[in-house]
């Protein structure tokens, strides 16, 4: 037998032989006993590669995507991710690009060396969500990455076969590893909760619109012919959501209507509503003065109230986040006699992250690839992410690519 094939360890960005398995990998790992600021909860560890069941492959990562799940993972906020599996050790990342290495008995539509991208939307399949309805909606839904362990900071990472896409021909590793979680939430998010989808000449308000997240929202609302009106928290922004097609954008440093609601009634609260009404007259001026058809909301405590009074009548506030604050306040009598739609979003089903991804392969929606991360540098990219540092877009982190 060939060294090679007798080797059970490879370093990271050596490859091994197609579809050769060895025994242990380097990942990155969070344990029970660690979780805190990313520095101190991600350890890079020499693992068992894990075994794979009959619906399942065996991905060869080859750049994994950064996402902010895995902050989360380290901080155990707003739970432990060991809440939500028996694992001993949690191996975050929740996007990532690769080669299929093995794959379980029942897989058919992917076989070893295909090139891949994985979302990160896994369930039982049994249900009747999962047959015919929502499998968003199934209570066997879970996060891979997040939900469960084993996921793209690693050298290899096991995943069911339904979540395999396949990888843009156009694109480089790192570029088709970072967008499609934040593509996939966008997406549902705008056009998966009728009758509020995104139509031609809407008007969608974006929180974060550099962001994962809205770098991809932008380009959702403006390729359906809507006006992305783009929130940003940095002048070095304004250049960035321009280019991706915002009709306008608004610096939220330029207000003072953040945070926890006042009590209603006082002083105190008729300043707080008189300086929301500042920020919606410069929402206005960018939409021929219309509110929000869509308000596309993440920061959460910090910005939610807002949001629910800024978004027209009979329009939708969606959210799929709380990154500021899970304590949400809003008044809620503009939200009734105003017949808004507050609406809570997830991640994507199967069907939405692929249609998504057509967009990509088709090439009219853009990754946004911001920063590469190396392999070492994966817990500093998460500390800039936690302290807001890190540059505008999606970004990716090299495993097996050079
Ligand atoms: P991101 O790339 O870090 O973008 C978040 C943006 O929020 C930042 O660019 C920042 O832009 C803005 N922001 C920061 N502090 C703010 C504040 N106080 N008020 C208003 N805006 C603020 O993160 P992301 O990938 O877009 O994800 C955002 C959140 O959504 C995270 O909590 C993530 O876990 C969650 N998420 C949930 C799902 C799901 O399926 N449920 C999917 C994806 C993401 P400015 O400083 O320029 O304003």
């Amino acid at each position: 037998m060939n060294a090679v094939w007798r080797k059970n360890l490879f370093d990271v960005g050596e490859i091994p032989p197609l579809g050769f398995v060895p025994r242990h990998m380097y990942a990155w790992t969070i344990r029970p006993d660690r979780q805190g600021r990313p520095q101190e909860a991600l350890r890079e560890e020499i693992v068992d590669v894990p075994s794979i069941g009959d619906d399942e492959a065996l991905v060869l990562v080859m750049a994994a995507g950064l996402n902010y799940n895995g902050v989360w993972a380290c901080l155990g906020v707003p739970v432990s991710v060991f809440a939500f599996h028996a694992e001993k050790l949690h191996i975050p990342g929740s996007d990532a690009s690769g080669i299929v290495w093995a794959v379980g008995r029942h897989v058919r539509r992917f076989k070893v060396g295909d090139e891949v991208i994985i979302h990160c939307h896994q369930d039982d399949g049994d249900d009747d969500e999962c047959n015919g309805g929502d499998p968003m909606n199934s209570a066997t839904q879970r996060i891979w990455g997040y939900e469960t362990s084993y996921g793209s900071f690693a050298q290899f990472t096991k995943v069911q076969s339904r979540q395999l896409m396949p990888k843009p021909r156009h694109l480089t590793w790192e570029e088709s590893s970072c967008y499609t979680l934040t593509l996939a939430t966008a997406y549902r998010m705008l056009f998966g909760h009728p009758p509020h989808t995104v139509k031609p000449g809407s008007n969608v308000l974006i929180w974060g619109a550099a962001g994962g997240l809205g770098s991809m929202a932008i380009q959702l609302s403006t390729l359906a012919g809507a006006n992305a009106i783009a929130v940003i928290g940095d002048e070095r922004k304004r250049d960035f959501v321009a280019n991706l097609g915002a009709r306008g954008a608004v610096n939220r440093n330029d207000y003072r209507c953040w945070g926890k609601m006042p009590d209603i009634g006082g002083e105190q609260y008729a300043t707080y509503l008189s300086e929301i009404k500042r920020f919606g007259a410069a929402i206005r001026r960018l939409t021929g003065d219309r509110d929000p058809d869509i308000v596309f909301e993440h920061p959460g405590a910090e910005t939610f109230s807002v949001s629910s009074l800024v978004c027209k009548r009979g329009g939708m506030v969606v959210f799929c986040a709380s990154t500021t604050g899970f304590k949400l306040s809003f008044d809620s009598r503009f939200a009734w006699t105003r017949q808004k739609r507050l609406q809570g979003s997830h991640f994507a089903n199967c069907k939405q992250a692929s249609d998504a991804n057509l967009l990509v392969l088709q090439g009219r929606v853009r990754p946004c690839l911001g920063q590469v991360y190396q392999w070492r540098q994966l817990p500093q990219a998460h500390e800039e992410m936690l302290d807001n540092k890190h540059a505008p877009g999606n970004h990716s982190i090299r495993v097996s690519a050079h």
